[in-house]
């Protein structure tokens, strides 16, 4: 297949900014924007709908075959579907985050994500974020940011975030639960959390999100007058 474009990978911890930033390169480029956590966040919403229990990695592997994951374009952010159903507030809400990290422990249900991830990126021209798209989904990518920012930072940017939707989470509890699904994402088995050795470092902790997308879209350009 010929490439149209580049593979950009963005991974870091919860909360890093990654899905408005990627989103936003990938309109400055021209290139498909791909969420792998709405992914991971849907099998969740889904599981949890059909009563299965999240460890139970059987069940909620004979549910894959029900669902289908959909993206399409909107503002401020983008449409995630489950099959027909428009989902994506209700992945957001507090119940699907606090348990898309034991959905994600799964090593059976990573494989079919990962699958589905690669197909997506094959043709190039995609931004994709995640935790593990510079390690394992795509370790070919031309280019691969790791985002990061103090815990506190991001509990910070998370309340106000969930304020704006109506969603009423101490800012303490905020980031306790961040810390949490950090930890928990760091420690798994499969495909856990870790800056892939070739991954440019970018801590966004003081900087506006314009700057994050201009030294992510420099380094871009770099790459892309090097191939
Ligand atoms: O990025 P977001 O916070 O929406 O991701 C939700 C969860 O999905 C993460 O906490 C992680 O457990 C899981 N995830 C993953 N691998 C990815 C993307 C997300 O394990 N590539």
């Amino acid at each position: 297949m010929v490439k149209q474009g580049l593979q950009v990978a963005i991974d870091g911890p919860a909360s890093a900014g990654k899905s408005t930033v990627a989103k936003l390169v990938a309109k400055r480029f021209g290139y498909v924007y791909v969420d792998t956590g709405a992914m991971y966040r849907t099998v969740t919403y889904w599981a949890m709908q059909h009563h299965v229990a999240l460890t139970d990695e059987a069940a909620v592997i004979a549910l894959m075959p029900t669902l289908t994951i959909g993206f399409k374009p909107g503002e401020p952010n983008q449409l995630v579907f489950a099959n027909t159903v428009d989902v994506t507030m209700a992945i957001r809400q507090p119940d699907v985050t606090n348990n898309v990290s034991t959905i994600a422990a799964l090593p059976k249900v990573r494989e079919i994500l990962t699958d589905q991830q690669r197909r997506i990126a094959a043709a190039g021209g995609v931004v994709m974020d995640g935790r593990d798209i510079g390690t394992t989904v795509l370790p070919q990518a031309e280019v691969k940011i790791f985002l990061v920012a103090s815990a506190a930072e991001r509990a910070q940017r998370r309340y106000t975030e969930n304020l704006k939707k109506g969603i009423q989470t101490p800012l303490a509890q905020l980031q306790a639960e961040i810390e949490l699904r950090d930890h928990k994402d760091s420690t798994r088995k499969v495909s856990p959390l870790t800056q892939a050795d070739d991954a440019v470092l970018v801590d966004t902790t003081p900087m506006s999100i314009e700057e994050v997308v201009t030294t992510i879209a420099d380094i871009i350009k770099k790459q892309n007058s090097t191939i």
